[in-house]
């Protein structure tokens, strides 16, 4: 008997050496989220690494509840922490997802959606132009408010819209901020797609940082969105297309500083965009050592940067007058990018701050990409732990180092009425002062 052909199957096959590499300890499972959550083993990462094999094995087909095993992943990347064999579970969930997403049936009005969403809005300076002022219409007309009066596909985006800061940045930038004082260097500025829209001051911030810092910050008009978002969502053939834009746009400079973790975490690991099979080598050869250009802006400034010491005001002393303030670390940051201390070694030196301790700092808060539209009950969840921790610290300030956590923590945090401010790493430090010392390159 003739059976059905199963067009995952080759693609799922590209990935067995790495999910072989899975010995199913099970040592991730306590550091996965939606194993907390749910308590199911298919919704943890050893639950769907097997599922990956037995669907690439043909013992399974990707039935909606299969898939949606697969889509309450948050991609958060903690088991990779955990993990002792080195499982690159981030690979295989993207790997997986992108040969899955040809069997999936979606109405004709999301795949339109999508395809428009990945192909044009989040990759078109023209779109992302309109989007933004979209958003601040929207929030003029008190769209938060208006939400409960929205159709329910409509009433989520609305509640989680976020509110932008500042300008956008690109359009106002000159190509090059010059250094202040004796030049150092010259580095890139990665200023993403909605970032660019909605956090224009962090962006801001970063630049008065790295000129402060003796550095020359060029901000190529032509740059573009990452990809991270396609690539999460099994569209890796626009995220390549991105990919080629980037490589062109910031060609001839020493380092390019990203100051979101989810846009980093893609940039710096472009290597799983470019398998083997995929590319010639010279392509494949130009996006890695693009990738070892990209660096996460507290890395950039850790290395690089030797920070003026303020006398007399030791952190964490309970001093009266100090600002208390907790850091909650990006899981694309703290799990892809492997950076855990930068952005702590930071924040102490910086004079008047209060770091305390936040219960489960390397827990994802639900946003996740689009996961806080695409699973909003899981999200919100996760969001109410992660602010139940946030609010037992009784710290004034959370302190985060990515876009989409920034606006997941403002949203939950008004929702709430609670009088804690989200900042980003970038804008406490330009805000508080933290200064380097002249000539002080590393
Ligand atoms: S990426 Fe996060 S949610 Fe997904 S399996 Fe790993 S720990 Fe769990
Ligand atoms: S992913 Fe790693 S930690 Fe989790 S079960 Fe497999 S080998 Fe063990």
């Amino acid at each position: 008997m003739a059976t059905e052909p199963r067009p995952w199957v080759e693609p799922l096959a590209r990935l067995e050496a790495l999910t072989q590499q899975c010995v199913h300890c099970g040592l991730c499972l306590p550091t996965c989220p939606t194993y907390a959550l749910l308590g199911t083993e298919m919704d943890s990462p050893r639950g769907r690494i097997y599922l990956i094999r037995a669907l690439r094995e043909g013992r399974i087909d990707p039935t909606e509840v299969t898939l949606n095993h697969l889509d309450r992943c948050l991609d958060c990347r903690a088991c990779e922490s955990a993990c002792p064999s080195g499982v690159r579970y981030g690979a295989i969930l993207e790997g997986a997802r992108a040969a899955l997403e040809p069997t999936r049936s979606r109405p004709a009005v999301t795949r339109a959606l999508r395809h428009f969403a990945f192909r044009s809005l989040l990759s078109e300076r023209r779109w992302l132009r309109a989007a933004g002022a979209l958003l601040r219409l929207g929030h003029a007309f008190g769209i938060r408010r208006l939400a409960a009066f929205l159709p329910a596909a409509l009433r989520r985006a609305a509640l989680v819209a976020p509110i932008p800061r500042g300008d956008a940045f690109l359009d106002q930038a000159p190509a090059l901020f010059p250094a202040v004082g004796a030049v150092r260097g010259r580095v890139g500025l990665f200023v993403g797609c909605a970032m660019d829209q909605v956090h224009g001051d962090v962006h801001r911030a970063t630049v008065s940082l790295l000129t402060r810092a003796g550095f020359e910050v060029a901000v190529p008009r032509d740059q573009t969105c990452c990809g991270a978002l396609q690539a999460h969502n099994g569209e890796r053939g626009a995220a390549r297309e991105l990919v080629a834009r980037n490589l062109a746009s910031f060609e001839g400079l020493e380092a390019v500083v990203v100051n979101s973790a989810g846009c980093g975490a893609q940039l710096a690991e472009l290597e799983s965009l470019f398998p083997a099979h995929h590319g010639s080598g010279r392509e494949i050869a130009r996006a890695h050592a693009f990738s070892a250009r990209c660096l996460d802006l507290s890395t950039f400034l850790h290395h690089r940067v030797k920070f003026a010491l303020s006398p007399g005001v030791p952190a964490a002393s309970g001093a009266p007058g100090l600002i208390s303030a907790v850091y909650d670390a990006p899981c694309h940051l703290l799990h892809a990018q492997k950076e855990a201390n930068a952005p702590l070694a930071l924040l102490r030196r910086v004079p008047g701050i209060e770091l305390r301790p936040l219960t489960e700092p390397d827990w994802c808060c639900g946003a996740a990409g689009i996961y806080n539209l695409t699973q909003p009950i899981l999200a919100d969840r996760l969001l109410d732990r992660k602010l139940d921790h946030i609010e037992a610290s009784g710290a004034h300030l959370v302190i985060t180092a990515n876009p989409g956590c920034m606006i997941q923590l403002e949203a939950g945090l008004a929702r709430r009425g609670a009088s804690v401010q989200v900042l980003h790493l970038a804008e406490l430090l330009d805000r508080f002062g933290l200064s380097a010392e002249p000539g002080s390159q590393r």
